[in-house]
């Protein structure tokens, strides 16, 4: 007898929390459109400390509706940082990270 395990499919939820998901791809767009990798991130409660490669520091919020939020959603950013030299391989792991969603093949 063999027992039907019905295979779980893993997706990231719709409403997942944003510091997760910004923890988890390490990536932060900043408002002129670069891409940063991220260092170090501290989250306090509702906001949470970036400490990019370039040592820059942001402050942040836990909103999904911010335009940080929708620039990782949507892939709106124009270059990566030059400093910060994210690897190539993290960059196309985040491109896939977001296919399933709302936005996936857009670009
Ligand atoms: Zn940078």
């Amino acid at each position: 007898m063999t027992v039907d395990v019905a295979k779980k499919k893993r997706y990231f939820r719709k409403n997942i929390d944003f510091f997760k998901f910004v923890e988890k791809i390490k990536l932060w767009p900043s408002r002129t459109g670069t891409l940063h990798g991220i260092k170090s991130m501290t989250i306090r409660g509702n906001t949470a400390e970036i400490i990019t490669h370039c040592n820059e520091t942001f402050q942040i919020y836990n909103s999904k509706h911010s335009r940080a939020a929708r620039c990782l959603r949507n892939k709106l950013f124009f270059h990566t940082c030059s400093t910060c030299k994210i690897p190539d391989w993290k960059l196309k792991k985040y491109s896939v990270t977001y296919v399933n969603q709302d936005y996936g093949s857009r670009l």
